[in-house]
Parts: structure tokens; C-alpha cells; sequence
């Protein structure tokens, strides 16, 4: 994208046809003046450098600034690069153009740096020269967007410092102060910078396109054209495209393909007043599908930096999506050119108040500030101004974009899915960070991969990470990488969770048994059910009681046409079911199951209840279910004596509950911890208490009361960790 050269008579015919009145007596000084002064001066591509601050005056015409703006605009660099002084500017030019070009010069060359009370530094000057004049900081937006416009010319290192330095600090502040224009080009000049590829992927996706998209949407600006004139015989229809960095943003942000983006294609309705806006809407709604959800009143509420319009998304004759804008005249100068609208149309067209309110926000933003915390103020205007992507650099100096919140693992898997799967760490700015930690714009991240063998990603991860991407590739890890351990896991569960039922199903009816619950996890046979319960896909507790209904419906039947007898097979079963547990006068012939209520485990003073029809089920003798008196209950002859075997071969689960203080990277080293101990996870929740703490439930497998005790005093260990108990 070569940008032709402006000369001074491109400048003087821009002012001609801009139609406006300039002192042109003025701005021939100020060009001679600065040619003189730049005289010995080259830009790095070679050309004399007055080129530049002509190229910056012509950018200033377009605007629709005035004589003294333009005047500034060829003179901003005399008083830092030459031996002008701001009194020679002042007594030629007066007060106020010496003013203007103090105020640039002090915004200056700081250079950028990715301190934080530096940016403030340069951040806060900006603000203050805002205060005093808003014009400076539009000069220095016409500076900074043809320093853009030739960039190619600088060292890879500066460009990529000067586009992140756009993208958090200008084209926000051109946003904020409405100009639109400046703001788009400087974030697509910025994102060429940042990511070639992807700048360039969009770009020539829109170059194929050309003439389908021309004709598309002339197409439904004659559509719109045909039903409304005869209404709105004033209404003016213009067509256009999204800016790259919009379509990038939205590609990125949403995951989608440039096809599958509503508003590549705009089209603009311009009316002369309010009412018609709303007429205009009508028509459109008339003529098209609306999208639901889509459609935005920015004029009864209009955008922090004044702009309003109606936005609503419709679907075109071809099926094909696009974004109808409706606003008045007016409207359309504040969306075009914000703050500047007030020099260009100065005529009366935009409100008198419209450069105070702009002026307020820099205000209300200085108010709030002490002199002596400047990093608090770049926070509060980064909040302010805030974009949705950060960017941040691999340690080879590549720029992965993502979405504002992304983690370093959101990193790590936008390099590669194996490099966030073989992820045991990160460094930002070569420090470690925890794992959840949130990357910020122009911050090295380093990811640290483990060398060999499969640590894999932990389930925790996806509830750390923001992207949808990260998340995808974290399941399909669990689901393809696990099969073997997910089978081995999902039978053990599932035997475990049928066992404690009471269902006794021979191997080769179980996938018939279990598959009418599972249909949407597609399972061909039963080691795709044991697979699907290993890594989650299934999840019995759902389930299990639906599958019981049906397997004593099944019994009752089988039973009512055979044998009253039940068959062998289920006798045998029967004998392994005792769950460990011993009845009284009954051997081990008894079937039991452990109560849900209180998951009791060996080592447990234990209780057994005759329930009717499922055997006798077992409460710990504490449970909140077992009457404290037995005799003085209503039943007191269902309560029988129960006790633990001596082998006891089970695996039990139980829920731990775990209080702990309200800081990041506890549940990660609970995870951590119990990977460790290699004790296998069921579900682990965490939620926050409103004294800051934190509760988290772990569901885990443990061999009995000494392992679980065991495992209690090692996460007791952890910092931060304030009490264990079973749940
Ligand atoms: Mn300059």
C-alpha cells in the first residue's frame, strides 16, 4: 500500500475543495517557513522531510480543521527538530498557533516504553494538552496517522512498538473523540504491523470478492431505493465495508470465517430528520428479515463519544446478512468526524454543546487524578478506552492476538494444540506466572512445556481459559488421548455405580440396557459407553436412576413369564454385591448398597435398613437419616446390625469439602496435589463465599477411612487452606 506523495500544491487543493474559508496568506508562510527550517532534513524513505508535515496539514484539511489547526500542522516539528523557537512561531504567527505547536511539541517523542508510569506520563500530558486545546491532540492524531501510512520504512521492532502504541492509546482516543476515520486507519495500519498474515488473509478475501460485493449491494440500494423514496424522497443510501481490523476483530473474537460475518456489508441511510430515522427503520423492517437481537437505538442512546444511529442487521433477498445504519445528517458529521465536526460544520449544523461534552470526559478523567499517582490514571484510561484484543509477543518476537481475559494456557493452544497440551507453565517478561494469569498487550509470554511424555492439559483448564479454542482442544485432548485410561476409568464407575444399585446385568446385555439413555453420545458398543463415562461425555448420576426403573420394569417382566426363581447368573452376582459389608446372620448372600445421604466408608460405625423391594441400604451411624434412638423410631424392627468384612477390596467416593482463602492458584494446587497422590478426580467445584473465602467440593475415589485421612492432611498442607471435612 504505497501512499503517493502530497506536495504543497496537493495541500492548497484540498483547501480549494473543501469549499471552506482559509487565510491562505498564512499557510504559504507557515510552508515556506518549514521548508526552510527542514531544509537539511531527510525522512527514513528518502524523501525531504517536509513532505511530512504537509502530508500531516493535508490530513488536517480533511478533517475539517481550521487555518491556525493547518497552519500548526506544517510547523508541528520546527520548535523539537529545528532551531525555531516558539517565539519566532509566536511573533509570526501569534499566541494562539504557538500555543497549538507548544502543545504537540510537549506531547513530544517520548519514546514508548512499556512501563507503566512512563505511558502515564505521556498519557497524562496528552490529556492535559486535551484539556487546553483540544486541537493538539488532533494535530498529533494527523502526525501519527502519516507516520503510519509510511511505516514500512522503520525497523521491524519500532513498527510493531508504534502499532501497539496506536491500538492502546490513539486510535482509542480517536474513537473517543468520534473520528471515525482516523481511528479505522489507524488500527488497520496498526494490525498490518502487528499481523501481516492475518491483515493480509482478510484483505485479499475482500479483493476476491469485489464485484460480487459491489453488486450485491447495489443491489439493495435499489431494493431500499424503490420503497423509500416515494416516503422519504430526501433519503440518501450510501454502501461500504466493514474496516480489516473490524472484520479481523469479529473473525477473531467470534471464531467465525469472513462469510459468516453480519457486517462486512453496511448500508447507510441518511435522512434530515429524527422521525424519518425511525420511518426509515420501518421500511427497512418492511423490506427485509430482521435478525432478532441485533437491532441497537444508539439516538435515544447514543455511544459515550456522542455518536448515534439505528443499527439492525437484515437478511437480504440471497440470504445473504447486512447491517443497515440509519441516522440524520447531523448524526452522520458527529459519526464521521466527532470533535471535528465542530470546526467543519462549525456553520451551526452540529450542536454548540457538542465540544464541551467532548471536553468533559478529558476533564472528569484529569478530576479524578492526583499528581502523584500517574500508573492509576493509565489504568483508568485503559479501562476507558478499552479494546477487546490484547496483543502479545512468543519470545521470537511473533504477535499472537487474542481476546481481552485470555489466559497464558489461550496462549499457549493459539500456538499449537501441542504445545498446550504439553503446558506446565508459563513466563511473562521472563517471570513465572500462575497459570490463570490474564496477558496484557505487548507482554512476552513464554510458554513451558514439559519434554517428554504425556502430562497433558488438567480438567481445571476449562474453566481458566477464555477462548473457545483453548476449550475445544482441551476436550478433544481428554477424549482422543485418553481412550485406554477413559475405558478403564468409565468401567470401573460404571460397575461400581450398577453394583450399588442393584442391577445385575450379564456383560452382553448391558450396551442394550445402557444405550436407550445414552443415544446422544452415539456409542456403537460398550466400550464407547465405558469411554464416554471416562472422560465425562456421560455422566452417570444423570442417568443411573432411569436405568434402574427400567431394569426392575425388565426384571418384573422376565421374572413374571419365567421362572419365579431368579436365574443363576443373578445369584452369583449377588454374592460378589455385598459392597464389603456383612448383615447380621446373613453371610455375605444379602444385597446391600451404600446410602447416598452419607456415603459411608469402611471404618465407619455403620447401620443397615431393610428397604423394600432394594435390599438393605447402609447409613453411617451419624447420618442425619438414621434416628438417634432406634427403639424410639417408627420402625425400629427395619434397622439391622451391619458390619464392615475384613478384605475390603472397594473403592469408595466421597466428597470433600475445603475452605480456603479467597487467592488465585489454591484450586490449582488441590489439582495439583491430588494428581500427585494420584487419586482420581470425580468433579471439583469452587465457588466464592462473600467473606472472601473460598469453598471448593471435590468428589474423589479413596480406599477407605485411613486413605481419606491421609489425603486430608496432605492438602491441609497447602497455603491458603483453612479447613477439611468430609461433606
Ligand atoms: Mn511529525
Amino acid at each position: 500500500m504505497a501512499y503517493p506523495i502530497r506536495t504543497y500544491d496537493d495541500l492548497l487543493n484540498s483547501i480549494k475543495s473543501s469549499g471552506r474559508a482559509f487565510d491562505l496568506e498564512q499557510i504559504d508562510r507557515a510552508y515556506h517557513m518549514a521548508k526552510e527550517a527542514h531544509k537539511e532534513q531527510k525522512r527514513k524513505s528518502g524523501e525531504p522531510y517536509i513532505t511530512h508535515p504537509v502530508a500531516a496539514a493535508c490530513i488536517l484539511v480533511e478533517l475539517g480543521m481550521d487555518t491556525p489547526c493547518v497552519v500548526a500542522g506544517l510547523l508541528h516539528d520546527v520548535v523539537e527538530d529545528t532551531d525555531v523557537t516558539l517565539e519566532e512561531i509566536a511573533k509570526t504567527f501569534g499566541v494562539e498557533i504557538a500555543n497549538l505547536i507548544n502543545g504537540v511539541t510537549k506531547l513530544g517523542k517520548v519514546p514508548f516504553s512499556s512501563r507503566e508510569e512512563q505511558q502515564a506520563e505521556n498519557i497524562r500530558k496528552m490529556l492535559i494538552a486535551m484539556s487546553e486545546d483540544i486541537r493538539v491532540i488532533i494535530i498529533k492524531l494527523a502526525d501519527r496517522l502519516h507516520n503510519m501510512r509510511t511505516i514500512e520504512y522503520m525497523t521491524p521492532q519500532k513498527q510493531r512498538d508504534k502499532a501497539l502504541e496506536n491500538m492502546e492509546v490513539y486510535a482509542p482516543i480517536a474513537d473517543r473523540l468520534g473520528i471515525r476515520a482516523v481511528k479505522e486507519e489507524l488500527e488497520d495500519l496498526s494490525l498490518r504491523c502487528l499481523d501481516p498474515m492475518g491483515y493480509q488473509e482478510i484483505e485479499h478475501a475482500l479483493e476476491l470478492h469485489r464485484d460480487e460485493r459491489s453488486d450485491f449491494i447495489q443491489k439493495i440500494k435499489e431494493q431500499i431505493q424503490e420503497k423509500m423514496l416515494p416516503v422519504i424522497p430526501k433519503a440518501h443510501l450510501e454502501g461500504r465495508v466493514k474496516s480489516i481490523n473490524g472484520i479481523y476483530r469479529k473473525m477473531f473474537m467470534q471464531g467465525r470465517s469472513i462469510d459468516q460475518i453480519y457486517d462486512v456489508y453496511a448500508v447507510r441511510v441518511i435522512v434530515d430528520t429524527v422521525i424519518d430515522c425511525y420511518n426509515a427503520l420501518g421500511i427497512i423492517h418492511d423490506l427485509f428479515h430482521p435478525i432478532p437481537n441485533r437491532f441497537k437505538d444508539y439516538i435515544s442512546t447514543p455511544k459515550p463519544n456522542l455518536y448515534q444511529s439505528l443499527h439492525t442487521t437484515v437478511i437480504g433477498s440471497e440470504g445473504i446478512p447486512f447491517e443497515v445504519q440509519i441516522r440524520t445528517w447531523d448524526m452522520h458529521y458527529t459519526a464521521e468526524y466527532g470533535i471535528a465536526a465542530h470546526w467543519k460544520y462549525k456553520a451551526g449544523v452540529t450542536s454548540a454543546d457538542s465540544l464541551e461534552e467532548h471536553l468533559a470526559w478529558v476533564r472528569k478523567i484529569l478530576d479524578n487524578q492526583t499528581e502523584s499517582d500517574a500508573t492509576d490514571l493509565v489504568r483508568t484510561i485503559k479501562t476507558d478506552l478499552s479494546s477487546d484484543t490484547v496483543f502479545v509477543f512468543t519470545p521470537k518476537g511473533e504477535v499472537i492476538s487474542l481476546p481481552a481475559g485470555s489466559t497464558v494456557i489461550d496462549f499457549a493452544y493459539a500456538i499449537h494444540s501441542a504445545v498446550g497440551n504439553r503446558m506446565i507453565g508459563a513466563k511473562v517478561d521472563k517471570r513465572i506466572v500462575p497459570i490463570d494469569y490474564k496477558i496484557k498487550t505487548g507482554e512476552i509470554v513464554e510458554v513451558i512445556t514439559a519434554k517428554e511424555g504425556s502430562h497433558g492439559p488438567s480438567r481445571d483448564w476449562l474453566k481458566i481459559v477464555r477462548t473457545s479454542e483453548a476449550r475445544n482442544k482441551i476436550r478433544q485432548w481428554f477424549k482422543k488421548e485418553r481412550r485406554e485410561e477413559n475405558i478403564e476409568e468409565g468401567r470401573e464407575e460404571l460397575e461400581r455405580e450398577l453394583r450399588r444399585n442393584g442391577i445385575l446385568v450379564p456383560q452382553d446385555e448391558l450396551y442394550d440396557l445402557l444405550n436407550p439413555f445414552v443415544k446422544r453420545q452415539n456409542c456403537a458398543d460398550l466400550e464407547d459407553i465405558y469411554a464416554a463415562v471416562g472422560y465425562g461425555g456421560i455422566q452417570l448420576w444423570k442417568i443411573i436412576h432411569r436405568v434402574k426403573e427400567e431394569y426392575v420394569k425388565q426384571k418384573k417382566a422376565a421374572e413374571a413369564v419365567q421362572n419365579p426363581e431368579p436365574p443363576k447368573i443373578a445369584e452369583e452376582k449377588l454374592n460378589k454385591a455385598s459392597n464389603g459389608i456383612l448383615v447380621k446372620g446373613m453371610g455375605g448372600e444379602c444385597l446391600t448398597k451404600l446410602s447416598r445421604c452419607c456415603n459411608p466408608l469402611p471404618g465407619d460405625e455403620i447401620i443397615g435398613f431393610v428397604t423394600r423391594g432394594f435390599g438393605v441400604s447402609v447409613h453411617k451411624r451419624s447420618c442425619s437419616n438414621v434416628p438417634r434412638d432406634i427403639q424410639e423410631s417408627t420402625e425400629p424392627e427395619r434397622w439391622i446390625e451391619v458390619q464392615w468384612a475384613n478384605q475390603v477390596k472397594e473403592q469408595f467416593k466421597t466428597t470433600l469439602e475445603i475452605v480456603a482463602n479467597h487467592t488465585t492458584g489454591v484450586l490449582m494446587n488441590v489439582t495439583q496435589q491430588l494428581y500427585n497422590l494420584r487419586i482420581s478426580v470425580h468433579s471439583l467445584n469452587s465457588r466464592e463465599l462473600k467473606n472472601g473465602t473460598d469453598v471448593i467440593y471435590a468428589t474423589i475415589t479413596i480406599q477407605g477411612l485411613e486413605h481419606l485421612n491421609a489425603i486430608i492432611s496432605k492438602l491441609s498442607n497447602i497455603e491458603g487452606i483453612i479447613r477439611i471435612k468430609r461433606s
